[in-house]
């Protein structure tokens, strides 16, 4: 076995749990290596004093008298102890765990792990340890996991695998640049990453991997734009310059000075001998796809072909009847193509973007898949997460090398958008269209969620609409979907039932976009949804988002939530319900309430998710990595881009042998043709 073989030859990978795996993208070792825990759960024994009101937590004591056992029915019985935890009498209370209590006697040193009550001074134990500890990691890994795929399995998979030297991925990083920034070896970061020893380390461990991955995505971004300059002098687009203003003209808003600033630098670059690589960087609602459609239509003039991709049906579907409207008066063809289009209506489309008829086709990453001909794409814009890796960039460039624009939400501040989109120019859009009106927005605790019913009932009978976002739970989306059909029932029966809909990620597509159409079209006054509404969704007449939990979201998801409401002209709200336990929960619901600018938020992000937090959430728009975050590791990503910089332009790159496994990875990643290595 080494690290490219497949998951199922490890112990107790059977056929089930290898789906569940590849559902998580691991189908190799090494895939299974790089699946690092997205959290842990400090294990460490804490005293008392340190520990807050309701926090989970491990403490330790000596056993105080007997424990009791109360029963209330075969299988329902509770267990209490008491403990003398350094000086402090504290009441272990554990739920069915009868059979414990002839295990027990006063005097024995006991471990228990579970939310503590100040109050109280009790704990609810989830974990009980009798004995002194045993051999554990201070931090337990969480991992991300689907279907029937456990926490524990993953633990054990991984504790097997790391006896086997021979199993772990290459080394990537020559001695040389590891000793430079004290750096761990790969071996031995994988094992911090995935059975920390202690904070320290494990910190250490972060910082290789995060780095690790910076280097490499820099490299990537280098070799790729060197391949780009050398590419031959192309032609300029010759759009219809009198058609475009009558156009712009024509519409039902004058654009802002933003969008006319972002128009003229996206058309200055289509209009170039080079190809453009743009990103149009503005808060949701502030006009993007008002001035990609422009783009787009200049495209149209110039006898060329534009495709519009976007992460969803729903949107492909929104987007669609958009632009129909828009091109109503112009001889522009537009259509759609997902998924889940009919084969007959596929294959007309496909002929009919052959035979140059459709002029713009709106759809999802699909779209540019060798199968579906589009013989004069001139512009490819693509709508929030779809950045595309180097592979799709050569597939794109075998399609007519189109130029691109990007379009995101996520409000990275400058400096920082330039350093993680290495390879593009920004554009940003960093002003709303006149007369909308902020969101107002509040912050409640759960305990007036009744009050919040009365205010939705309001909003309703004068003939607005809501959203429901339901609580995240991270580990599971089971338990996403779960609590989506619980709040929905709940609010059906408080509300009018049959307006009530429910929108989530287990849901078909041609499900999701029934919902959706009945919201849209007022059929339905609420909508019950987990985050898959968090991409774009618009509907103007909908001036409510209700988040419940909010403050388990992070700032940026919070924004883009927001976003989806005030998007007409009526003023819309936003209700946050959450009760934060955590300072920074606190510290995030209040700066919602205080600004609803994107720029500051992430700002503000960046300074409370500080240094040291053990969270690495995603950004949404971003190129994805593991572990780095480019907004919270920004100072890690601006080192690499020197270094890769620097290394990229040095001749021991090229040269030395310590150097070969970053150039195999250019050449792997397609970033590089394999002969530029010679
Ligand atoms: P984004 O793609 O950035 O989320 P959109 O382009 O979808 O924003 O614009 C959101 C809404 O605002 C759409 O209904 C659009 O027609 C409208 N809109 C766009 N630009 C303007 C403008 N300059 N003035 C008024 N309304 C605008
Ligand atoms: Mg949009």
């Amino acid at each position: 076995m080494d690290r490219h073989s497949e998951v199922q030859q490890l112990k107790g990978v059977g056929p089930e749990a290898e789906k569940d795996l590849e559902r998580l993208g691991i189908s190799t070792i090494e895939d299974l290596w790089f699946h690092i825990p997205f959290r842990y759960e400090n294990i460490e024994i804490r005293p008392i004093e340190d520990i807050e009101h309701n926090e989970q937590a491990t403490i330790s004591g000596e056993m105080i008298g007997e424990a009791r056992v109360r029963r209330y029915s075969k299988a329902k019985n509770i267990l209490t102890f008491r403990l003398d935890s350094g000086g402090h009498a504290i009441e272990v209370t554990a739920f069915n765990r009868a059979f414990l209590k002839g295990k027990l006697s006063p005097g024995m040193t006991i471990t228990v792990t579970g939310k503590w009550n100040r109050s109280r001074a009790q704990v609810t134990a989830k974990h009980i340890e009798i004995g002194e500890r045993q051999e554990r990691t201070p931090y337990d890994p969480i991992y991300q996991l689907t279907g029937k795929l456990t926490n524990r399995q993953l633990k054990t998979w991984i504790a097997d695998l790391s006896r086997n030297r021979e199993v772990f991925p290459l080394e990537m990083l020559p001695f040389s640049i590891r000793e430079k920034y004290k750096l761990p070896s790969i071996e031995e970061t994988l094992r911090q990453l995935h059975q920390p020893q202690d904070a320290e380390q494990l910190k250490h461990a972060r910082r290789r991997f995060i780095y690790e991955e910076f280097l490499t995505f820099q490299l990537r971004m280098h070799a790729y734009k060197h391949a780009l300059r050398k590419s031959e002098y192309l032609e300029g687009l010759q759009d219809d310059q009198e058609r475009v203003s009558t156009f712009i003209q024509g519409l039902p808003f004058t654009l802002t000075g933003a969008q006319e600033r972002s128009l003229q630098e996206i058309l200055f670059d289509m209009r170039s001998g080079h190809r453009m690589n743009r990103l149009l960087q503005g808060d949701v609602g502030s006009g993007k796809t008002a001035v990609a459609a422009i783009a787009m239509y200049a495209a149209v003039t110039a006898g060329k072909q534009a495709a519009l991709m976007v992460p969803t049906e729903i949107l492909a579907g929104q987007h669609y009847e958009a632009f129909k409207e828009m091109f109503a008066d112009d001889p522009v063809n537009v259509s759609v193509l997902t998924g889940s289009t009919k084969a007959a209506e596929r294959r007309d489309i496909i002929e009919q973007l052959e035979n140059k008829e459709v002029d713009l086709i709106i759809g999802t990453h699909a779209l540019i898949q060798p199968d579906v001909p589009i013989p004069k794409l001139g512009l490819v814009v693509t709508d929030e997460q779809h950045r595309f890796g180097v592979k799709q960039r050569r597939a794109l460039k075998e399609k007519g090398d189109p130029d691109v624009l990007f379009m995101t939400a996520t409000p990275i501040p400058r400096t920082l958008a330039i350093t993680a989109y290495g390879d593009m120019d920004v554009s940003r859009i960093d002003e709303l269209p006149t007369g909308r009106k902020a969101v107002e927005t509040y912050w409640v605790n759960m305990s007036l969620f009744e009050r919040v019913v009365n205010f939705i009932k309001r909003e309703i009978q004068n003939k607005r609409q809501v959203y429901f976002v339901c609580p995240l739970i991270e580990e599971s989306e089971q338990l996403d979907v779960q609590n989506a059909i619980d709040l929905h029932a709940q609010l059906q029966a408080i509300l009018s039932g049959d307006r009530v809909g429910l929108l989530h990620g287990r849901l078909h597509n041609d499900e999701k976009r029934e919902v959706m159409e009945q919201f849209t079209s007022q059929n339905l006054d609420v909508l019950v949804a987990t985050t898959v509404i968090e991409v774009g969704v618009n509907v103007p007449n909908a001036t409510c988002m209700v988040i419940y939990d909010a403050d388990r979201f992070g700032l940026a998801q919070l924004h883009q939530l927001r976003g989806r409401v005030g998007r007409g002209h009526n003023q819309s709200y936003c209700i946050l319900l959450a009760n934060p336990s955590s300072e920074t929960g606190k510290e995030r619901m209040r700066i919602m309430t205080e600004t609803t600018d994107g720029f500051v938020l992430a700002e503000e992000d960046l300074k409370l998710r500080g240094p040291g937090e053990l969270l690495g959430k995603k950004q949404s728009g971003m190129p994805k990595f593991r572990l780095a975050d480019p907004v919270h590791d920004y100072r890690a990503l601006e080192t690499a881009r020197q270094d890769a910089k620097s290394l990229f332009e040095s001749s021991s790159f090229w040269e030395d042998p310590e150097y070969e496994a970053l150039r195999t990875d250019l050449v792997t990643s397609g970033a590089l043709s394999e002969d530029k290595l010679d």
